[in-house]
């Protein structure tokens, strides 16, 4: 879905986190059905477009064609806690679903309750380590305005069934993912028959076994890599719908994606060399333009192209891994201007390439020289 096109891009207002948010009543038509959001109003363009918030975290882009009635009330916007979301999460998921609540997640399953404990405890540790992370490199990051949400089914064909609204013909070939709009992460139980999705005997053990063979490394990295996003949204470091390049989300969910189940403390591995993407790099280092850093710094188009796109994600995370090594204090101012951005408000390729230049230097060949020559010494 483009928002560029659901809100026009003069923004008048971009409402500062620090309002009081009222609450916003907002009645809409869109394909044919009456729809009622109540939340805060983030954006409200100049042609009455809306980007609402509402209390469970989804974002609504509303169009003005769209409105039917709109006003507020003098009641202070509250996001839903634990148990409130728990319950609206029971509502949405009548049949066979429970929730499982951890400090800062909501792991809403209809499969094993083991493999929901165990994927509240993997994403316990990385929210741990994500944030301990950026805090001892001098980004301390907040607490989740809402609890964060995760939906487990307990087959491929269910979890189908619900992703493919938002994920049309690529359903079946994406595993996992989180959404900016809904603000969850959404999977399946990746043990899949063997450990029986629903099997109410699975054990932690039996899933890690499960997990831990080669062939599943890939697979439980998709899972932590999503869950970097909503983690990286939720804490300060990006924003939903604001502007942030690719090649840097991108490259930070990869950056976090390598897992270590062994460990039962947490990363050891975080920021290690990512051995999956590195090779990719390499392989297109054989044939790569000259100017691939400038195109991958100045838009997403290359991200959005299928046929170069796992190109574009190995570079984003050899870029990402070269400057936080060669360059941290450069990549931290740059995280934090990144991290003031607000939503819907679009730089062309000349504001990225002119930020970019400012935080790592005029110089963008002589940075690429750098660049090329410190990723060869990676192994
Ligand atoms: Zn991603």
């Amino acid at each position: 879905m483009n928002l560029r096109h659901l809100l026009t891009a003069c923004v008048i207002a971009t409402l500062s986190s620090t309002f009081a948010f009222a609450i916003e009543h907002v009645s809409l038509e869109r394909d044919s059905k009456s729809i009622h959001v109540d939340g805060k109003i983030i954006v409200e363009a100049a042609d009455g477009g809306l980007l609402v918030q509402d209390a469970s975290g989804v974002l609504w882009a509303i169009t003005p064609d769209e409105i039917v009635n709109r006003d507020s009330d003098a009641i202070p916007f509250a996001p839903a806690d634990h148990d409130a979301m728990s319950e609206r999460l029971l509502k949405e998921f009548p049949d066979g679903f429970r929730v499982h609540k951890t400090a800062h997640y909501l792991v809403c399953y209809n499969t094993s309750q083991a493999y929901a404990q165990w994927c509240g405890a993997l994403y316990e540790r990385l929210f741990l380590a994500f944030n301990t992370y950026w805090k001892n490199r001098g980004f301390k990051l907040h607490e989740p305005e809402i609890p964060l949400v995760a939906l487990v089914f307990d087959s491929q064909r269910s979890y189908a069934a619900y992703a493919r609204p938002e994920l049309g013909e690529a359903t079946s070939k994406i595993i996992g993912y989180y959404s900016l709009r809904s603000n969850r992460v959404v999977m399946y139980d990746l043990t899949g028959s063997e450990a029986g999705g629903g099997n109410s005997r699975a054990t932690a053990a039996h899933i890690n076994r499960l997990l831990m063979r080669p062939g599943a490394e890939r697979t439980v990295a998709t899972v932590i890599h999503e869950a970097t996003h909503q983690i990286a949204f939720n804490c300060g470091l990006q924003t939903r719908y604001a502007d942030i390049p690719l090649w840097v989300s991108e490259g930070v969910a990869i950056y976090f994606e390598t897992p270590d189940l062994r460990s039962s403390k947490g990363w050891r591995n975080i920021g290690g060399v990512n051995r999956v993407r590195l090779s990719e790099f390499r392989r297109y280092l054989r044939n790569r333009p000259s100017d691939s850093l400038a195109t991958l710094v100045s838009n997403d188009e290359r991200f959005r192209d299928p046929r170069i796109a796992s190109d574009a994600y190995a570079e984003a995370w050899a870029l990402n891994y070269f400057l936080i090594h060669k360059h941290p204090k450069d990549y931290l101012a740059y995280m934090k201007v990144l991290s003031e951005k607000l939503p819907l408000r679009y730089d062309d390729p000349k504001d990225r390439q002119a930020l970019f230049k400012e935080c790592f230097g005029e110089d963008v060949e002589k940075l690429n020289t750098e660049f090329l020559r410190y990723m060869r010494t990676v192994r």
